[in-house]
């Protein structure tokens, strides 16, 4: 028998204790306190399962993949495409052959632009940005439109930091090709309504790649529901290793484009006379060796999330920036920017009197790590004014008591500069 009571999703909670006991660099000081690691939205921490896994493949298994004929090269063949298949639940792709291994979002993103967007942007063509854009999906498209020739149109935001929508869809002409947007702000937390921008984007015949570097780490995606055309994302965002991140791109586009890497592994045959074939999806975009034991460790960290749990991940980081909003907010002559109401656990503020890098060095000597400088977005900066920001950003393991440490620090070092 089923009632709305037993129907209605748990309210999903994380054992933080637990949580925290996976990440052996949780448990270090930094100047003599305990670590309170509040800069995730430039790199997350490891879990040990991670961590494991590069010494379960250099101490066991350690073998280049796919030509090998041997036990080793078969086992590491066999945990590399692991991780393919691990990434396609995690973003819920159609097939493995959709996703290409790159060395993080910024190398997917250039692939695009250097594969997808040479092959299909000319002079007068459109390609339309967020103003809240990190720049690394900013810079590709300026230097392929400086070669090219074709527009670059941004997106504006409003005084929260939302994209406005009305203007988003009144950018749009015959001319325009590819929309270019974050899913997260890393800058703000700002989550923007990618599925709805993809319908629009549609409708006027426009290719949406969708930048997730910051929303991997804090929702569940699904990029058949966005209906994105490229999706990218960073393993070292999401609680795995650096140096390794995933191009999703739709099967029929993906087959349509032409490498960007010449090399080992993208090819099917090379001869002086009859010239080079290349591999099949997803190899032809794969030259080189990859980074074998990342990718691994990738797949590790996928399942760490997934056991954990994306739902609590995002609503116990919603706790966590909903408190330090209001502890924060208490301080004098403190304003945060980027107030939208869908908001992931970013919390970008600036403080009168007192720079942000003066706050951050600070701030340290107190054991926390906060981001402070332009997080890589100048142009949303600048649109608000300022050329440095003090950023906390929050994770699975953080607690409210962290949060407490780094407002009582923070008051502190406001008073020690002002
Ligand atoms: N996009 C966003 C929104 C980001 O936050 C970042 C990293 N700060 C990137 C792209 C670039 O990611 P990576 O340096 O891992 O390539």
């Amino acid at each position: 028998m089923t009632d709305l009571a037993t129907r209605a999703p748990a309210t999903p909670t994380l054992d933080v204790a637990a949580i925290r006991a996976d990440f052996p660099i949780l448990s270090r000081q930094v100047h003599g306190r305990p670590l309170v690691y509040l800069d995730n939205a430039a790199t997350s921490q490891t879990p040990r399962q991670v961590i494991a896994a590069f010494d379960a493949y250099y101490g066991g298994y350690n073998a280049n993949i796919h030509r090998g004929l041997h036990t080793l090269a078969d086992e590491a063949t066999a945990a590399f495409e692991g991780t393919r298949e691990t990434v396609r639940g995690f973003l819920n792709a159609a097939e493995t052959r959709e996703l290409i291994f790159t060395r993080g979002t910024t190398e997917a993103i250039n692939l695009v632009a250097n594969s997808w967007g040479r092959a299909n942007l000319k002079a007068g063509d459109e390609v339309l940005i967020s103003r809240l854009e990190h720049h690394s999906n900013i810079v590709p498209w300026q230097l392929l439109a400086a070669e090219l020739g074709f527009t670059i149109k941004v997106i504006p935001v409003d005084e929260r930091g939302v994209l406005d929508l009305d203007a988003y869809r009144a950018l749009f002409t015959e001319r325009t090709r590819l929309v270019a947007v974050n899913h997260v702000s890393n800058a703000f937390g700002t989550i923007n309504p990618v599925k709805a921008m993809a319908t629009i984007a549609h409708a006027h015949g426009a290719l949406i790649l969708v930048d997730g570097a910051q929303a991997t780490p804090h929702q569940a995606v699904d990029v058949r529901d966005i209906d994105a055309d490229f999706y990218a994302f960073s393993g070292h965002k999401v609680y795995g290793p650096t140096g390794v991140g995933v191009l999703y791109g739709k099967a029929d586009l993906l087959e349509a484009m032409p490498p960007w890497q010449g090399g080992g592994e993208m090819i099917a045959t090379v001869s002086f006379e009859a010239g080079t074939t290349f591999a099949e999806l997803p190899h032809k975009f794969e030259a080189g060796t990859p980074a074998i034991a990342e990718v691994i460790a990738l797949g590790e960290a996928l399942k760490w999330v997934a056991g954990v749990g994306l739902d609590a991940i995002g609503a116990w980081e919603g706790r966590l920036l909903a408190h330090a909003t209001e502890r924060v907010s208490t301080i004098d002559g403190l304003r945060i920017l980027g107030t939208a109401p869908d908001k992931a656990g970013v919390l970008s503020f600036v403080v009168d009197g007192a720079h942000a890098q003066d706050i951050g060095l600070l701030i340290d000597q107190l054991g926390v790590a906060i981001r402070t400088g332009h997080h890589c977005a100048q142009p949303l900066l600048a649109h608000f004014g300022v050329d440095a920001t003090c950023r906390a950003s929050f994770a699975a393991y953080n607690t409210l008591e962290e949060i407490d440490v780094f407002a009582e620090a923070l008051e502190r070092v406001i008073g020690m500069v002002r």
